[in-house]
């Protein structure tokens, strides 16, 4: 056996891409899977973005660019968070990477060190205690109990902070959950992190996938935190452009300019055809962002009725944003089909997966076993059938 890095060795692979990657490997085979694992919307890119890329390829947009994207790409950025966030933010304050994973995965690398305690709401994505391990801090999980909504209690937050708490994730609308902070929860929350003189960093991904209008910004709410706050934002949910590998983080230049270092030492600036659709994507015309959220708000209708239709799934919460029903199987923990037991998410999406095709993402690595994952960014076509199908499923349990 070879030798790892200590903290390689102990990652685990994304339980996401994993159940994903299960689903597609089924598929290569000829399997007729259904997945509802990958948050990943089914439309196609707009046009308009697509065309842009067109353009940049034509006009030979293919050199390298500076490290955290081009200046271009930077104001338009900047327009966005103005536009959609009312914060101010300069080029200079602005890091484009390869998708928001790359961005949050180099900020927290920038921010956090050994010894230090980093907070995480949880149920929470499953990559983000991975970075922050990776950077040699350690995840602090605060669990968020489903009878709050899933949302981070104050007191839970003040009794989790030590003298080692460097920062906070928070991420609304959430993924898995679909919660959302209203501005008075924000309020409360931003107050502890100033207090305590915390790191705020704020996953705003899907805040174009919110059905009452865009959540409110936590800095927004609080704007002494922006000193001590970064943004993150993704271009994959709003403009179906995951596979395009484009995101960005905005924050104190200092930060910004210590995580483009390390950007610029592991991979460099993001595709540069990329940068160029990014710009029409974010400045053009946004009907089509508005079209998507509305069927997300279809689909969501659609899904929740279906999943409390299902025997031993229980969603008492119905989410607020986000294309993910996240229901408690308890229920259902040690029954039985085809002589194996449902001990946790995890081995219930594994068991679905084979005898139902359905894919869809345990629960385990968000923090929550008792839980599974739906993403509803498949169309609702495959939605009902799934849903049959797993209808039919919980017939053959024991
Ligand atoms: N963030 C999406 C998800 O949770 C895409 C996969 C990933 O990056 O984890 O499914």
């Amino acid at each position: 056996m070879i030798k790892l890095n200590r903290r390689i060795a102990e990652l685990k692979p994304s339980a996401t891409m994993a159940a994903e990657a299960r689903a597609t490997e089924m598929k290569e085979k000829g399997i007729d899977v259904i997945s509802l694992a990958a948050g990943e919307p089914d439309f196609d890119t707009p046009e308009r973005i697509k065309e842009a890329a067109r353009r940049a390829l034509k006009e030979g947009r293919t050199k390298y660019t500076t490290v955290s994207g081009i200046t271009d790409l930077k104001k338009a950025i900047a327009a966005k968070l103005k536009r959609d966030n009312q914060l101010d933010y300069e080029p200079g304050e602005i890091m484009a990477s390869a998708g928001c994973k790359q961005a949050e995965a180099n900020v927290i690398a920038a921010l956090f060190d050994e010894g230090d305690e980093v907070i995480i709401p949880t149920p929470a994505w499953v990559s983000l205690a991975a970075m922050v391990g990776l950077s040699g801090a350690k995840p602090v999980l605060v669990p968020c109990p489903e009878s709050a909504g899933f949302l981070l209690r104050p007191d839970d937050l003040k009794r989790a902070i030590t003298p080692k708490t460097r920062g906070v994730i928070l991420n609304s609308p959430s993924n898995p959950t679909g919660a959302v902070y209203s501005a008075s929860h924000l309020g409360e929350i931003a107050k502890i992190a100033l207090d305590a003189d915390l790191w705020m960093l704020s996953d705003d991904v899907y805040e174009h996938i919110s059905y009452d209008g865009l959540p409110p910004h936590i800095f927004r709410v609080e704007p002494r935190l922006r000193n001590k706050g970064i943004v993150f934002n993704s271009l994959s949910k709003t403009y179906a452009m995951t596979g395009w590998r484009i995101g960005f983080a905005a924050g104190p230049k200092e930060a910004i300019t210590a995580a483009a270092r390390l950007q610029g030492q592991n991979s460099g600036n993001p595709n540069s055809i990329t940068q160029f659709a990014a710009i029409e994507a974010l400045t053009g015309p946004q009907d089509d962002v508005r079209k998507m959220a509305e069927e997300f708000r279809a689909r969501r209708s659609l899904v929740v009725d279906r999943v409390r239709a299902l025997k031993g799934f229980k969603l008492p919460n119905v989410p607020q944003g986000a294309f993910y029903a996240f229901p408690n199987i308890s229920e259902l923990i040690g029954k039985s089909v085809g002589g194996r037991t449902i001990e946790s998410g995890d081995t219930m999406a594994a068991i679905v997966l084979d005898e139902a095709k359905v894919a869809m993402v345990g629960g385990n690595d968000f923090g929550a076993p008792h839980h599974v994952r739906i993403s509803y960014a498949a169309s609702r076509e495959n939605l009902s059938a799934a849903f049959d199908r797993l209808a039919d499923f919980l017939k053959k349990l024991n």
